[in-house]
């Protein structure tokens, strides 16, 4: 924060207000002070001077009309007298008394050092206006030294005539040094009284501006992020006050920003952790938010991704996505052009327009998700129907075409007709079996299937494979052998549905093996809660390209030679139904003209909760 000069702080300015204000109080008190005492000290000074000349001229009657009549004779004792009265009788300090007759002429002086002027003329305006009879004279005059002296003068009056004037001069030094003293204790006072406001206004505005100063700082920390300071109230006046405020509001905002701060983690959580990919768009079109799992879908980065148009980033066209942005429709499926074709993804978007009432479309929001599995399942549905509906048409059209032939004149012919009932009667056959398996399927499918476990011999389960097969084995001279390891005892099993699983996996290859070709069938522990049974031929194989689609409903990798053999294309994936209901798995390894190896595993004992 910025620094305050001194003259600009609160602290300075209390002290230099308060300081005039003495300053201000003191002189106005001083100047009516000094006035009021320089008034009444010149009136009592005036006053006196006053009485004094008063008497005196009262006095001076007899002197001054004795003098003027016996003057030849006694002259000498009446100045004397006159003198001493004028210079004893008064003694004011510093003052001159002059005693005037008539003519205005000086009788006597009280100065000794003014003696010179006895007999001359007195020409004071003063002693002219006392001649006169005028009693009321007196001024302030400055003399050559620039001494201030009162002046008074007053007539002597005898039997209603005036016969002369007593002039006072006196000195109003004496006076003005008082009042100097005065004003000096004055000033000094007001210097004290100075010093001291100063310092106590330092001391009172420290109380003032140290709080302030506090708040300030508390102030500046929250405005940074630190909601954990607290300001101290040391007072319960205006600016206690001002700090249990501002408690209370950091306390108001901390709470009001931690929940802010919860909701948006709450928010950001939901967001990373929803299992469908989330991206937010502003009102044209730029991305603002992507989830974790959009990001992963996309499989993009989201610094590369935040900026950019929707329509890039998902790899739409600019057109083809308006009418999502505008409302028309809501649902787009996308397949992202990402990776190699075997993971590749189906993602259907959700398009949710955000409307504020007052700022009209600000902005999108899509919702993907991963809908590749549901598009999988809708196709091989598909595929399904369509396969169902071939094979089933392909026996009937032959079976048709038999009786129509028998129909045609076939029938008198009883070899042609042996021949084509027992055709139409394998068709049917097949037919039988196909539809066998499909019900066997979908019970698998709607987990209708009823199991029936029991604990079973495997090496006289495989046996009796192998002697059920022994017949077409011989006639195909294909040699079997039988490999279980030691010691591997009973198996929990459903013993009908292993025998459907070994008696396709064994018919497979010896449909698939040429004639002096090989078959092992084995047993072994994995460990101590596994079996893996296998059927392993030499036969033509499988290619590679279609091992990955081997368990696949009607999957036949050369369709007119399985069916030519009898296959519905369905006894692989029964088998894995069968073997996935017992809790284990099956699998296939296989190299075109080398052989084939499917093994399938099996727990030894029946899990809990597993039909028994
Ligand atoms: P199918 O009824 O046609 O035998 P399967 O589901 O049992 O149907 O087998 C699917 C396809 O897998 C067969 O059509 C065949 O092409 C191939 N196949 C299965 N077992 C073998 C094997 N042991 N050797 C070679 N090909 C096999």
């Amino acid at each position: 924060m910025k620094e305050i000069r001194f003259f600009q702080t609160i602290q300075a300015r209390l002290i230099i207000i308060y300081v005039l204000l003495i300053l201000i109080a003191m002189q106005l008190i001083g100047i009516y002070f000094t006035r009021t005492l320089e008034n009444s000290y010149l009136t009592n000074f005036s006053d006196s001077l006053n009485k004094q000349a008063y008497l005196l001229a009262g006095y001076m009657g007899d002197y001054l009309s004795a003098n003027k009549e016996a003057k030849p004779a006694g002259e000498t004792k009446a100045e004397d007298d006159l003198n001493a009265v004028v210079s004893k009788l008064f003694t004011i300090s510093g003052a001159e008394i002059q005693v005037i007759d008539a003519n205005g002429i000086v009788l006597s002086t009280s100065l000794q050092s003014h003696q010179s002027i006895v007999g001359q003329k007195n020409t004071q305006t003063e002693v002219n206006r006392a001649l006169q009879g005028i009693s009321d004279n007196e001024r302030i005059i400055v003399d050559e030294d620039g001494e201030r002296k009162q002046v008074v003068a007053k007539p002597v009056s005898r039997d209603g005539k005036v016969v002369g004037a007593v002039y006072i001069v006196a000195s109003l030094s004496e006076l003005y040094e008082t009042m100097n003293r005065i004003n000096r204790i004055l000033i000094s006072g007001t210097l004290i009284a100075l010093a001291l406001t100063a310092l106590l206004g330092v001391l009172l505005s420290h109380t003032i501006t140290t709080p302030i100063k506090e708040i300030t700082r508390q102030t500046t920390a929250v405005a940074e992020g630190d909601f954990n300071q607290q300001v101290k109230v040391l007072s319960n006046d205006e600016i206690g006050q001002l700090g249990m405020a501002f408690n209370f509001m950091t306390n108001r905002l901390k709470e009001a920003l931690s929940a802010n701060e919860e909701e948006k983690e709450k928010l950001a959580s939901i967001l990373s952790n929803m299992n469908d990919g989330v991206i937010a768009t502003d009102d044209v079109g730029r991305v603002i938010v992507i989830n974790q799992r959009a990001k992963k879908m996309l499989q993009v980065e989201e610094r590369n991704v935040l900026g950019k148009d929707i329509t890039e980033v998902l790899g739409m066209a600019k057109e083809a996505i308006e009418p999502y942005v505008h409302g028309e429709e809501s649902t787009a499926i996308i397949v992202p052009q990402i990776g190699d074709m075997e993971d590749e993804l189906t993602l259907q978007a959700t398009f949710t327009r955000i409307q504020r009432r007052d700022k009209g479309l600000t902005g999108t929001i899509v919702v993907l998700q991963d809908v590749t599995e549901r598009e999988k399942l809708e196709r091989s549905r598909r595929e399904f129907v369509a396969n169902v509906s071939h094979e089933l048409r392909t026996p009937l059209t032959t079976i048709k075409s038999y009786l129509e032939a028998l129909d045609d004149g076939a029938l008198d012919d009883p070899q042609l007709a042996q021949r084509f009932i027992g055709v139409a009667r394998n068709e049917t056959e097949r037919m039988i079996r196909l539809v066998t398996d499909l019900l066997h399927l979908s019970r698998f499918d709607s987990n209708q299937a009823v199991m029936s476990k029991e604990p079973i011999d495997i090496v006289d389960m495989l046996e009796e494979v192998a002697d059920r097969f022994s017949f077409q084995l011989r006639q195909r001279a294909i040699e079997a052998s039988i490999r279980v390891e030691k010691g591997i005892g009973q198996v929990m099993l459903d013993r009908d549905q292993i025998d459907q699983v070994l008696d396709n996996l064994v018919s497979n290859a010896i449909k698939y093996t040429p004639a002096g070709g090989f078959i092992d069938i084995g047993a072994r522990k994995i460990d101590d809660q596994w079996v893996e049974i296998s059927v392993q031929d030499n036969g033509i194989g499988i290619p590679k390209k279609d091992l990955g689609r081997i368990f696949d409903r009607f999957y036949r990798v050369d369709k007119a030679r399985s069916r030519s053999m009898g296959g519905t294309g369905l006894g692989l994936s029964i088998a894995r139904e069968i073997v996935k209901a017992h809790g284990g798995t099956i699998a296939l390894e296989s190299e075109a003209g080398q052989g084939t190896r499917v093994s399938f595993t099996l727990p030894i004992q029946a899990k809990a909760g597993e039909a028994g």
